[in-house]
């Protein structure tokens, strides 16, 4: 299963990293042209998780409603990237509940298809107590009226959304990475959350030669494969640039082709059982 993230400049204007706003926004809409050859040319499907407001009229880099068809009329799954790549956790329950009405209506009108699964932005929510996964960064900074990820899948019930990528880590998890300093090419596995079928990803670092492990890892021994990464930085020479990219499509082309991997979206594994 791959992701795009298709923040365009509201992600930018709302960048969470070191030095504040980016100006990225513009790059999203010409690296995703590429991406969609890219793609064509390996047949290797992909959900583009958008911004909602992306998707109304209006100019770049902020708006681009021809390109969000584009990636619908190719096959490609639409997910919802909330309305404007708000931060989840700092959000109350009717402010949660309006990014995610506006941002699947927006999408849903523009492309004339159901939106059925959503990407939080940033990744977070990541606090999910049942699961051991406690943010104190996020219940600092967000304070009383916070979402966590319980909360969220909640919400995404409420208005109509099936699947979810999450990014919760318990403390054994954590503790573990810490000692071994190895990330692991386990499978990633459904998990149902409140009614919603969600799924972590297990090549969260870009197309390096982890993701090729879990790729190979999976093909053998069964389990899927969850990784993903920015249009915008597609040429930015990191381990989602092009040059990356291009062996990773290759390498799951070829195991599809020996009946060794089978190509999903998210939307394919609404109603599968959890693992
Ligand atoms: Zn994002």
């Amino acid at each position: 299963m791959v992701f795009w993230d298709y923040d365009t400049q509201w992600g930018g204007d709302r960048s969470r990293l070191p030095g504040g706003t980016k100006e990225w926004g513009r790059l999203e809409f010409e690296n995703t042209d590429r991406l969609l050859e890219l793609h064509a040319q390996y047949g290797i499907p992909a959900s583009f998780a958008v911004v909602g407001a992306a998707a109304l009229p209006g100019e770049r880099p902020y708006h681009d409603p021809d390109q969000v068809r584009m990636i619908h009329a190719a096959g490609h799954e639409v997910a919802s990237h909330s309305f404007r790549h708000d931060w989840l956790p700092g959000l109350g329950r009717e402010e949660l509940l309006d990014t995610l009405r506006r941002s699947k209506q927006a999408l849903e009108e523009c492309i004339g298809a159901q939106v059925v699964s959503f990407v939080p932005p940033y990744n977070q929510p990541f606090d999910y107590p049942p699961r051991l996964s406690i943010s104190l960064a996020e219940r600092r900074e967000a304070g009383r009226r916070r979402t966590g990820l319980g909360d969220l899948c909640t919400a995404l019930g409420d208005t109509g959304y099936k699947f979810c990528r999450v990014s919760y880590r318990s403390i054994g998890e954590r503790l573990r990475e810490r000692v071994t300093k190895k990330a692991r090419t386990a499978p990633a596995r459904l998990e149902m959350i409140r009614g919603i079928q969600c799924i972590r990803m297990n090549a969260p670092g870009g197309f390096n030669e982890h993701a090729h492990r879990v790729l190979d890892h999976c093909a053998k021994e069964g389990g899927i494969v969850v990784v993903g990464g920015h249009p915008h930085s597609l040429h930015a020479g990191n381990t989602q640039d092009e040059h990356m990219l291009v062996p990773f499509l290759q390498h799951a082309g070829d195991l599809h082709r020996q009946g060794l991997l089978r190509l999903a979206l998210p939307r394919d594994f609404i109603g599968e059982r959890s693992a």
